[in-house]
């Protein structure tokens, strides 16, 4: 079997290199932030009087929960 001379994976015919380490935290990171800010807006469009309190950061940790788990089954 032939090998990947970037990853030095098995190079089958599919074979796509998995990308590096601190990438994929950036990645991860940057969808976390994402999707806690959508859910914040969601939050603020479906709340316009603020009328729920202190759900800023279970919304924000929620979005980014929701945001990375989507981003890791896609990668998946
Ligand atoms: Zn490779």
């Amino acid at each position: 079997m032939a090998t990947c001379p970037r990853c030095k994976g098995h190079l089958t015919d599919g074979h796509r290199c998995p990308r590096r380490r601190g990438l994929i935290a950036l990645e991860i990171a940057a969808c976390a932030i994402g999707g806690g800010f959508l859910a914040l807006l969601l939050l603020a469009a479906f709340d316009p009087h603020g009328q729920v309190t202190d759900m800023d950061a279970v919304s924000f940790l929620a979005g980014a929960l929701v945001a990375v788990g989507i981003n890791r089954a896609l990668r998946a």
